[in-house]
């Protein structure tokens, strides 16, 4: 099985874009959505992502629907801490698809990160 992890020079998961994901508001509070759409830039995506270093500005400061651990994937998609790394993958793959494409070198950095981490 794939270990989940996030890897370098990626971001997908920091392009925003509203559109892209319509049922945010099913798992986000109001207050949240507030705070998501507040992080939505012209182009889509989040204003604090560096481009050139595809890495967060305020990592350490980050909200909580930025972040994958245990209770925020609970709390946020009723997902359990068993299912998570599953969850996180799938979640991941979907992501960088729709942001660099399937055969994308971000979706091979990514595929190969997760095989190499489970001994695959
Ligand atoms: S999509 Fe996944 S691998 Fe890419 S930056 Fe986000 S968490 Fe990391
Ligand atoms: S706050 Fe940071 S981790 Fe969250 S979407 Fe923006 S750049 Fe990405």
């Amino acid at each position: 099985m794939a270990n989940w992890h996030c890897v370098k020079q990626c971001g997908a998961c920091c392009h925003l874009d509203p559109t892209e994901r319509p049922d945010l508001a099913e798992y986000l509070t109001p207050e949240e959505l507030e705070l998501y759409l507040g992080l939505v830039g012209e182009d889509g995506w989040c204003i604090n992502f560096n481009h050139l270093t595809r890495e967060c500005q305020i990592y350490s400061s980050r909200p909580r629907f930025c972040r994958v651990e245990p209770e925020v994937f609970q709390d946020l998609y009723g997902i359990e801490s068993n299912d998570l790394n599953d969850f996180a993958v799938k979640c991941c793959q979907q992501q960088i698809a729709g942001v660099y494409g399937n055969l994308s070198l971000e979706m091979q950095r990514f595929n190969r990160a997760i095989s190499i981490s489970s001994g695959k």
